[in-house]
Formats: C-alpha cells, sequence, structure tokens
C-alpha cells in the first residue's frame, strides 16, 4: 500500500502552476501547494487503506431477506483526469447467513472513493468486496454519477449520468429479484 507523501504533492503542484504559465509566488497561489497536499491527504486517503476493512465484522441472521442502501451520496476523483466525479450508490445483497451493520456498506463506498478511480471499476469492487467477505446469495450495485471531465470541458454536457450496474449471483439469474431493487431505488 502506498504512503502519502505531502512535500512531492507541494513539489509537483508548484510545477504544475508554472506549467500552465502561472507565477507560483503571487500572493493568491502562494498557499496553493500546501493547500492542495493537505486536502489530497483527506481525498486521497483510501489509496492507503484497506477498503474492505469495513466488512470484516459480521453477523449471523436467520432472515435473509434483501437488503438495500439507496442513495449513498459519494464523491471520487477520475483517474485519467484528477476531476472529481460525484452522485449516489445504490447497494443491495441477500444474505445467506452473514451480514454487516448497515453504515458499513456506506463505509465501503467511501473508502474506495478516495483513490484515484474510474466509475466502472468503483461498481466493481463494491460488489467484488461484498461477495468476498459476506458471501451473499446476491449483490447488485447501481452508480450514477456526473463526472467534470465531461461536463466541464470536452463536450460539456452539464448534468449527465453515467450508470454503471454490477449485478451478480441470485440478482443475475432472477429478473423479479432485479425488479424489486429498481423499485426499491426509484432512480
Ligand atoms: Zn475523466
Amino acid at each position: 500500500m502506498g504512503k502519502i507523501d505531502k512535500n512531492k504533492i507541494e513539489a509537483a503542484i508548484g510545477l504544475l502552476l508554472e506549467g500552465i504559465g502561472e507565477d507560483k509566488n503571487r500572493p493568491g497561489l502562494k498557499e496553493t501547494p500546501a493547500r492542495i497536499a493537505r486536502m489530497y491527504e483527506e481525498i486521497f486517503a483510501g489509496v492507503c487503506e484497506n477498503s474492505e476493512s469495513h466488512l470484516e465484522k459480521t453477523f449471523i441472521v436467520e432472515n435473509n431477506e434483501m437488503i438495500v442502501e439507496k442513495d449513498i451520496v459519494f464523491y471520487s476523483v477520475c483517474e485519467h483526469h484528477l476531476l472529481p466525479f460525484f452522485g449516489k450508490a445504490h447497494v443491495a445483497y441477500i444474505p445467506d447467513g452473514k451480514v454487516v451493520g448497515l453504515s458499513k456498506l456506506a463505509r465501503t463506498v467511501e473508502t474506495f472513493c478516495r483513490r484515484p478511480q474510474l466509475q466502472e471499476q468503483l461498481t466493481h469492487q463494491i460488489a467484488t468486496a461484498i461477495m468476498r467477505h459476506l458471501a451473499p446469495r446476491g449483490v447488485m450495485v447501481v452508480i450514477e454519477a456526473e463526472h467534470l471531465c465531461m461536463t466541464m470541458r470536452g463536450i460539456k454536457k452539464p448534468g449527465s449520468q453515467t450508470i454503471t450496474t454490477v449485478i451478480k449471483g441470485a440478482f443475475a439469474d432472477d429478473e423479479r429479484l432485479q425488479n424489486t431493487f429498481w423499485r426499491m431505488v426509484k432512480m
């Protein structure tokens, strides 16, 4: 696992400012490299964390009905442009005797978000982590997000949403389960 090096980040932001033709010593920019280094420590904290740690403590249950955690608001950073993408994640699973505390699904989403990411990869990582730790009958993860690399530059389509889906186990085999998920999520 990596380690945050604030000195490197500061030096890099200084170079970046020079690279775009700015005077990095003018009053408005003087503190910017140090400020960004502190900010990156927070928004990229997931690089140095075990994102699956929140799923390690599980509970035994007898009731194996579908569990849906919807509208998990998240912010992440696209690994191709280092610009934010943000939106909502919806996570569902059908337990097979094992569950986690409700807040842990949102925590898991959050730690996977705090690293340079791709929405497809993020969706996949969340679903795979749940499969690995809970061995449920099925998992469904849907993420809807706006990408600033699409909306503030390039094709400029403000508000356009990218939707990614990963469907595993019982959800993949049973359309009724998928429909129940969509009804509960009401996207
Ligand atoms: Zn991008």
